[in-house]
């Protein structure tokens, strides 16, 4: 293994914490667009949102987005609940608002949780019914996260109606309506006043009804451009570009995980930085889900991007995944790392980077010549140096 001196990441943004998630900026929405073509299974799209002077982000940031809940879904619950939405209720804060308001911007009435399952519960004390009570507490927690799964508060009150009583009730039962963070997806030396995200928008069937997650369909179906909406910017220190120039850097960000790396190669062909760059994309089709395909396509041809390996899953009949073309190209991967290359995973947490890290270790130890130990010990070294970093949600 090389002996590189240890290279400290860039040095923390200072940007004035002016706008918190519980100060957010309006930002005014200047770009909507679908990325996915007609063709795809999935629907991601591409946000441009408007800043204010002196909010400013590196790579690596993230941008928090406070959703409001669909109106169509609060008339749900206000039906349910037999309330018109004009009843008064304090908020975290103590502060008078009416019901409506409540559940459209306070409150999560989107997908279920086991907490709300037992507070119900707790307030209906003597009145629950048996089969609420089969969900209730440490001893049932198995069947109550298979009852919660899928669902969402409508489906809790009307599986188990009349045990709320007061619409304040809904503040114990229900948690916060909480920020979503998005990757950056753009440099903001290339787009200045702007931040840039890419975003799937999640949409699954379940238990009969078509439902959508809060905050991607609130910035797919309810944020066309010209609106206005809550943002602000999330430092993220763990996620930093080498700042040696010089050094290559190794990105891997199938799916949404690409965000950041756009806003890496951004960065580093703005400032002129000279080290290589070595980018792998994986998504399902070439033709329809090929994030950003001209933008990388066209830095590649410049010579600027150094490698793009893309691994398009249902292009051919057995799967490609991003993990397969590392593997392909193992002695390569290697070789970088030993010139010093950085190595970034951004996307999916649960399966897509232990895959990578897995190919990863495998990778070193064959171009080490070596045991899945060294191999151990040298990622961990790299962990050590801020050479391995990881966006996984
Ligand atoms: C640091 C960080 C960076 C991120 N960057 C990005 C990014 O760049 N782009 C991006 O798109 N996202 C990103 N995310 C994820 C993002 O924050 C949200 O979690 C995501 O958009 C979903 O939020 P939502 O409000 O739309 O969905 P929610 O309302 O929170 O619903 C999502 C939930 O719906 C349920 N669900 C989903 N599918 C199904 C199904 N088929 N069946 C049953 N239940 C289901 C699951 O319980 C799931 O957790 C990032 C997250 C973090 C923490």
């Amino acid at each position: 293994m090389i002996e590189t001196t240890v290279a400290p990441t860039e040095a923390p943004a200072k940007h004035a914490p002016k706008y918190t998630r519980n100060q957010p900026y309006s930002s005014k929405v200047l770009v909507n667009d679908r990325l996915t073509g007609p063709e795809s299974e999935k629907d991601t799209i591409h946000i441009e949102l408007e800043l204010e002077e002196g909010m400013h982000y590196l790579p690596g940031d993230a941008v928090g987005v406070l959703p409001t809940n669909r109106d169509e879904q609060v008339d749900t619950v206000l039906k349910a609940l037999n309330c018109t939405g004009e009843e008064r209720v304090l908020d975290h804060y103590k502060v008078e608002i009416s019901f409506r308001e409540a559940l459209s911007s306070r409150l999560a009435i989107g997908k279920l949780t086991r907490s709300a399952v037992n507070q119900l519960g707790k307030i209906a004390g003597d009145k629950a019914p048996a089969a609420l009570k089969a969900h209730l507490g440490p001893d049932n927690k198995a069947i109550a996260e298979e009852y919660v799964w899928g669902r969402e508060f409508i489906d809790l009150i009307n599986d188990f109606p009349g045990l709320i009583t007061e619409p304040q009730q809904l503040f114990q039962v229900l948690a916060r309506l909480t920020p979503r963070m998005y990757s950056i997806a753009s440099a903001y030396e290339a787009h200045p006043g702007q931040v840039h995200t890419t975003v799937r928008v999640v949409r699954y069937h379940s238990h009969n009804l078509d439902r959508q997650g809060v905050c991607s369909g609130f910035m797919g179906e309810r944020m066309p451009v010209g609106t206005q909406i809550p943002i602000f910017l999330h430092e993220n220190n763990n996620f930093r570009l080498p700042v040696d120039t010089n050094a290559p850097v190794i990105m891997v960000g199938p799916g949404t995980g690409i965000a950041p790396f756009r806003s890496f190669l951004e960065y580093r062909q703005i400032m002129g930085h000279k080290g290589d760059n070595w980018l792998f994309f994986g998504e399902q089709r070439s033709v329809s889900d090929y994030l950003y395909k001209d933008q990388f396509q066209t830095m590649e041809k410049d010579g600027f991007l150094t490698r793009l390996d893309t691994a398009f899953s249902r292009d051919q009949k057995s799967k490609v995944y991003v993990q397969d073309r590392m593997r392909e190209n193992s002695a390569d991967l290697y070789a970088w790392l030993e010139s010093g290359a950085y190595f970034y995973i951004c996307g999916d947490a649960e399966r897509m980077a232990k895959d990578v890290e897995r190919t990863l270790l495998d990778a070193i130890a064959l171009g080490s010549n070596s045991t899945l130990e060294f191999a151990a010990e040298y990622l961990a070294t790299m962990k050590k140096e801020k050479r391995y970093q990881l966006d996984v949600y």
